[in-house]
């Protein structure tokens, strides 16, 4: 069974077209700058050989079209015609309080999801697009949704209420949701077979560290708490998002400083985080760069990024009583030894200890940093959400009539 998985953005459609008997990737890619006549597609092999061109892409319509014919193209397809596509399976970020697991996509669950616009306005819009796309492009095809917020839905009312009058939840839905559930899932799940463990009786705290960053306490391998809320803008500091924050310096920006709701949405989403503290970059890499180089405010970015990573992982460890390993992912989680060694600084109180030489040499790869006799293991475990996505589209397809 061959899947292809779909993620599509705001301008931008992301594909991994995946054999399901091997779980091999045999193409994958992107459109970028989906709605404009100069859009770019990048379409890498499995050699990671890749091509790019550039073409008129009104719409996600027309970006899937591309990547279909690209798949099945004379010359560089992998296969032969759109028969071979047994399945696509969407990332669709929100699901709400509707979706506790992925679903096949019916009438009713298109409409389900068009509910949960208002709660992720800048995203469910493009993956609903995509879904319609596909019911044209692929008529008859079964689609799957998997929903970022799925994983978390498993969370219990202590977790996930704000202490905000109930009727701020009854009436208006607002209640800490979390992000990034595919990643969590897929590292947990994966964390449990590299300890010989049964997922269903480990404490883990997957540490999600991209440009977008969420940690989450899961619990008998059930998420149990996380860090981003009814938005991705609560919890850890971010690449630009500024994490938790007193919601009181709020009504200062608008009332001493003029800022309209919009202004101060900007400014706490695209302007804060580690590019706000450091006035150098959203990219750690750089800001690790500049840290070297003694950069002070660099420093300070770094400092403050890991001090926050570190109040989590111990207020989760005490949270869940104990845990059993952490988990880095992600761009940060998986390449920067540093950051990991920060974070972990004196956290013996917590069974926590890592073995630096094995942290810096573990870079975008599977394995454990942790002394050998740390109570808690630390694992870095690149994550692979598509293939979570793939999986799940497979479970649902394979049991259809
Ligand atoms: P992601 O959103 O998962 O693609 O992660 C993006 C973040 O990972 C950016 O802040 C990058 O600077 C960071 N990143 C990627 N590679 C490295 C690396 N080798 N060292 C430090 N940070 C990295």
């Amino acid at each position: 069974m061959k899947i292809l998985v779909l993620n599509c953005g705001s301008s931008s459609v992301k594909y991994q077209f995946i054999s399901m008997t091997t779980e091999r990737v045999l193409a994958k890619g992107q459109v970028e700058r989906v709605g404009t006549d100069h859009a770019v597609l990048t379409h890498c092999f499995e050699d990671g050989k890749n091509i790019k061109s550039v073409s008129d892409i009104p719409d996600h319509a027309k970006a899937i079209e591309l990547v279909i014919n690209t798949l099945i193209h004379a010359d560089y397809g992998v296969i032969p015609d759109k028969s071979e596509i047994r399945a696509v399976g969407h990332r669709v970020v929100h699901g709400g309080e509707k979706f506790a697991t992925s679903v096949l996509i019916t009438e009713e669950v298109k409409d389900k999801i068009r509910e949960c616009i208002d709660l992720a306005p800048l995203h469910n819009p493009h993956n609903f697009r995509g879904i319609n796309a596909c019911a044209e492009l692929l008529p008859g095809i079964p689609q799957v949704a998997v929903f970022d917020t799925a994983f978390h839905q498993s969370m219990p009312m202590i977790s996930f209420l704000y202490a905000l009058p109930y009727s701020e939840y009854q009436l208006n839905n607002i209640r800490r949701y979390g992000f990034h559930g595919t990643s969590h899932r897929y590292v947990s799940e994966r964390a449990a077979k590299i300890l010989k463990k049964k997922y269903e009786t480990l404490n883990l705290i997957t540490c999600h560290m991209g440009n977008g960053c969420s940690i989450t306490a899961i619990k008998n391998g059930k998420s149990f708490d996380t860090s981003m809320g009814y938005t991705p803008l609560e919890g850890l500091v971010m690449g630009t998002r500024c994490g938790d924050i007193d919601p009181a310096i709020i009504f200062t920006m608008a009332s001493k400083q003029g800022l309209s709701i919009s202004e101060i949405d900007n400014l706490l989403n695209k302007h804060s985080g580690l590019d706000g503290i450091s006035g150098i970059s959203n990219d750690m890499r750089e800001i690790l760069k500049q840290m070297e180089a003694g950069n002070e405010r660099a420093k300070l970015a770094v400092d403050i990024f890991c001090y926050r990573l570190k109040k989590y992982i111990c207020a989760y460890y005490g949270a869940m009583g104990g845990a059993d390993a952490i988990i880095f992912t992600a761009g940060i989680g998986e390449n920067a030894a540093p950051i990991r060694e920060l974070a972990c600084e004196n956290l013996e109180c917590i069974g926590v200890k890592i073995d630096k030489t094995k942290n810096k040499s573990m870079i975008g790869q599977e394995g454990l940093i942790s002394t050998k006799s740390a109570k808690t293991k630390v694992l870095v475990i690149p994550t692979n959400e598509e293939i979570i996505i793939a999986r799940d589209t497979r479970y649902i397809v394979e049991r259809l009539k």
